[in-house]
């Protein structure tokens, strides 16, 4: 079964400046120029967004935020609505990243927010997976299961929907000699994911949703990573802060 493309996207987290953003994305323009197969998508801190999205006009690379909330406008001080991330020119947001997560929302929270983005055009990555402790338990699928199930309510129809399978316990948090899954313990839980989907949607959609693993991907582990059959593409921390590295990471898809 041929892949379909692959994404890869960045999450700069509470990283760069400005200045530090645009110096990056011309640099990395330059070094991915020739790649035409693959969909990069980069999510700067909403500071960022506008500069980052005047300076990718033109280019193949889509710009994405790190959260929303999920009204329109109102009283939410601090907040940014997806009619907000529309008008900057997002074409995704992250949502229910385990960061996030630990910060106190919950499933029916980023339920609410996987609507809003969809409702509004904007493409959601969904961060699911465990910690090491329901891992260690043997409670991977239950937690996927869980959290996909609570997250996807009343969602009928998943198209543009991406789903990010990252392990809470290989996120790096900055620390480059995390150790990211295992290519087969990856491959296992995106394949469980793509089952979880075909249930909820049917083959046909199941199949063409991209299923992305984040959690220490760098240029070293990323071809191994990106080759599995259910692996769809990367959502990467701290190695897509260096324009050089994150590009070696897209390189990587084969
Ligand atoms: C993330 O937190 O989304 C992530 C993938 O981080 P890292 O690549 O640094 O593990």
């Amino acid at each position: 079964m041929a892949k379909m493309q692959q994404l890869i996207a960045a999450n700069w987290k509470m990283n760069k400046t400005i200045k530090e953003a645009v110096s990056f994305i011309s640099e990395f323009k330059k070094l991915i120029k020739n790649i035409k197969n693959v969909e990069i998508v980069i999510c700067p801190p909403f500071t960022s967004l506008q500069v980052v999205s005047n300076e990718l006009k033109g280019s193949n690379i889509d710009l994405g935020a790190q959260n929303m909330n999920f009204e329109d406008s109102g009283a939410y001080t601090g907040e940014i609505s997806p009619l907000m991330l529309k008008e900057i020119g997002c074409e995704y947001v992250i949502l229910g990243h385990s960061e996030r997560r630990e910060s106190g929302e919950n499933d029916s929270l980023i339920n609410k927010k996987v609507i809003a983005a969809l409702n509004h055009g904007l493409k959601p990555i969904l961060c699911v997976g465990e910690t090491f402790e329901q891992r260690r338990h043997g409670g991977t699928e239950d937690e996927l299961e869980d959290q996909l199930l609570k997250c996807l309510k009343d969602v009928a129809n998943p198209k543009g929907l991406v789903v990010a399978y990252e392990p809470v316990w290989a996120i790096s948090r900055g620390n480059p000699s995390q150790k990211a899954a295992t290519k087969a313990d990856a491959e296992d839980a995106h394949l469980f994911i793509r089952k979880l989907l075909e249930g909820m949607y049917g083959e046909e959609a199941a199949k063409n949703t991209r299923i992305i693993y984040g959690g220490s991907m760098k240029p070293e582990n990323a071809k191994e990573l990106l080759a599995m059959p259910n692996i769809d593409g990367g959502l990467v921390g701290n190695a897509s802060l260096d324009a050089k590295s994150f590009a070696e990471i897209v390189e990587a898809v084969g």
